[in-house]
């Protein structure tokens, strides 16, 4: 049973309290995915959708030794580049994607990587979220970027109803200095992977003492130990009944 959101948002001033406590509890959060380079960055963001950070981190080594550079990938059979990357999910349009991203690369930027967003999003495979990591992990501009962790933390705390990407972005970066839209992106990634977890957050851990959520997960809780309860009951009952 999915947890629902908060159907409205905290206050602006509640808001900043609980993005004060994430600031302080996640100090140094930066990117999970093991890059040497704007070009393995990029790769790995594009891999990342739909699959864990960690799974990247074992694929990208094999990618990388065969393919070091926009210009080797560019020229790579998609074959090849598909059983590399077949356990990152959705690998044949990852590797259609990671071959025409680097053939636009090499065409368009020497096989260097654009530090600009309108470059970076003309990219194949390239999207919002894919040009803000590039943008703010590589080039440290000001760029919030809005993944499933983000999306489903920056609800649950209240400081958003929005139903897009765009929009979450939109809402949280009004709550957050520009110079550091940088570092609440991973903020809030890492509570979402280590405590504000999808399907179960662990609230009786979770430092954000104010969070709306916390009635919502509690009372979704002891529904489930009621459903529980109930369908023990109605199991026993039964087989009373064809044990007579
Ligand atoms: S209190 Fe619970 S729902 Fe709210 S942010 Fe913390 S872990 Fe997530």
């Amino acid at each position: 049973m999915a947890i629902p959101f908060p159907k409205r948002k905290v206050s602006r001033a509640v808001a900043l309290e609980e993005l004060a406590i994430l600031e302080q509890t996640y100090p140094n959060a930066v990117t999970a995915l093991q890059y040497g380079n704007p070009f393995e960055l990029l790769i790995a963001v594009i891999l990342s959708a739909q699959c864990t950070d960690a799974r990247v981190n074992l694929t990208t080594p094999h990618l990388f030794a065969q393919y070091p550079d926009a210009e080797s990938l560019a020229r790579a059979d998609q074959a090849d580049v598909e059983r590399i990357i077949k356990s990152c999910g959705f690998f044949r349009a990852k590797a259609k994607n990671i071959i025409a991203a680097a053939q636009g690369l090499v065409a368009e930027h020497d096989g260097a990587v654009p530090g600009d967003r309108a470059a970076l999003e003309a990219l194949p495979g390239v999207g919002r979220k894919t040009a803000n990591v590039v943008l703010s992990v590589v080039f440290a501009e000001a760029a919030f970027a809005v993944d499933t962790h983000v999306f489903r933390v920056s609800h649950r705390l209240g400081l958003t109803l929005a139903t897009t990407p765009r929009g979450v972005e939109e809402d949280v970066t009004k709550l957050v200095p520009r110079e550091k839209w940088r570092h609440a992106h991973h903020w809030l990634i890492l509570h979402g992977r280590e405590i504000c977890k999808a399907p179960i957050p662990l609230c009786a851990r979770c430092p954000v003492v104010m969070c709306p959520s916390r009635a919502i997960v509690a009372r979704a809780a002891k529904e489930k130990l009621s459903l529980r309860a109930a369908t023990m009951s109605s199991r026993a009952r039964r087989g009373t009944l064809v044990s007579r």
